[in-house]
């Protein structure tokens, strides 16, 4: 099949991007590896409960993410959570004002309602990993894609006039690794690209556990921790508390090829219930992640990596700054605006009038 743009990656900077270019006539599909759109913007099923396994909240800082929260709060898709901070400082947890005042956003349906929201009307294809791409002699890209999960319909390859990979820098690296003509600087610019990977717990608990005055303790690098929040204070209909809890990009690193994942999670929960409630460490239910590329610890320092040799090309993500979503966001309209100056040159609508029209 033959498109204008492939987008290869549904997280929040490869939808924007998409979104924008689709609006703009472009015929765009988006391939993604996993089942759902949200990338880290993630929220997970467990028996009873969706919990939000990625990103925790979103705050009205930048330029993009106030005008996306003006409209997700009038769609009813997040609502106000919290405007303190609870952190943990040696023996005691401090209430801190959010300096800016910033409140915090969570959507009450889980945190990938934002992806959906994003991704409405997008053709995305699920279950599909890119693995290889290659220009041609008529002037397109070759995309080779693996089927990650059966049940999805979708092709395995497809021919584009342009590629955006939205995908964290060294997932764009494997996809990109053998692809023949890419300057070396292009190459080279990506790789120096370096993530923090992150363990999360989601930890279920009986109904009669007292809960806590906070929903949420950010802590320093050497607890383990990072951040422990109580997702079910997200829920209106929650019937049980739900805690999730982030590991320190240190422990992560230790503990994030190990054969016993779910005894990562145990150890975590035992530095929050040592820190905060004794009763963290005996979850009724317990899942564990890991996440590879959480955190962007050495970016690249424009919006987005382009190139038109040997035809256009544009990574972009979370990687191209240091404001996480709003990074994404950012960096996901970049992207659009330079593949559509190295095709047709139609004009773009602002993000805002493209994601009030969703
Ligand atoms: C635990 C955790 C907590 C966080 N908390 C916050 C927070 O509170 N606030 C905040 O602003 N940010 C937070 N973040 C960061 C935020 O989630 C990211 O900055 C943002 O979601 C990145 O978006 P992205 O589109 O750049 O990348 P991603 O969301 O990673 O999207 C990339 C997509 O590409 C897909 N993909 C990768 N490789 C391939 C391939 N070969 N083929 C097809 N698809 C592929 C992936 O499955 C994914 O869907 C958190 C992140 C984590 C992990």
């Amino acid at each position: 099949m033959t498109f204008d743009i492939a987008v290869i990656g549904a997280g929040l900077a490869g939808l924007t991007s998409a979104a924008q270019l689709q609006q703009a006539g472009y015929d765009v599909v988006v391939v993604e590896k996993s089942r759902g759109v949200g990338g880290r913007v993630a929220t997970r099923r467990i028996p009873g409960y969706r919990a939000d396994l990625g990103a925790r909240y979103l705050e009205e800082t930048g330029r993009l993410l106030p005008l996306l929260l003006e409209i997700l709060r009038d769609r009813q898709v997040v609502r106000l959570w919290t405007d303190t901070r609870h952190r943990w400082d040696s023996e005691l947890i401090l209430e801190t004002p959010l300096e800016p005042p910033s409140p915090r956003y969570i959507a009450p349906d889980g945190m990938n309602a934002i992806g959906k929201f994003l991704g409405r009307g997008m053709r995305v294809w699920f279950s599909r990993r890119a693995v290889r791409l290659a220009p041609q002699a008529d002037d397109t890209w070759h995309l080779s894609l693996e089927t990650v999960a059966e049940g999805s319909n979708a092709a395995i390859e497809l021919t584009a006039k342009a590629v955006i990979v939205a995908t964290p820098a060294p997932q764009a690296v494997e996809i990109l690794g053998n692809t023949a003509q890419i300057p070396e600087e292009f190459r080279q610019n990506l790789t120096a690209v370096e993530y923090d990977p992150c363990i999360t717990a989601i930890a279920k608990y009986p109904s009669d556990r007292q809960l806590p005055d906070w929903v949420s303790v950010d802590f320093p690098p050497d607890t383990d921790l990072l951040w422990v929040g109580l997702d079910s204070s997200k829920r209106p209909d929650a019937q049980q508390p739900v805690f999730v809890v982030h590991s320190s990009a240190d422990f992560a690193r230790s503990h994030l090829d190990t054969a016993n994942l779910e005894s990562a999670g145990r150890q975590l929960l035992d530095r929050a219930a040592s820190y905060l409630l004794p009763w963290l460490s005996e979850p009724k239910f317990l899942q564990v992640h890991r996440w590879r590329y959480a955190f962007t610890s050495k970016s690249w320092y424009r919006d987005c990596l382009a190139t038109a040799t040997p035809l256009p090309l544009v990574c972009c993500g979370d990687w191209c700054g240091t404001q996480q979503i709003e990074t994404a966001l950012r960096s996901g309209l970049a992207a659009a605006s330079i593949i559509n100056s190295q095709l047709q040159q139609e004009v773009l609508n602002p993000i805002r009038q493209v994601w009030r029209s969703l």
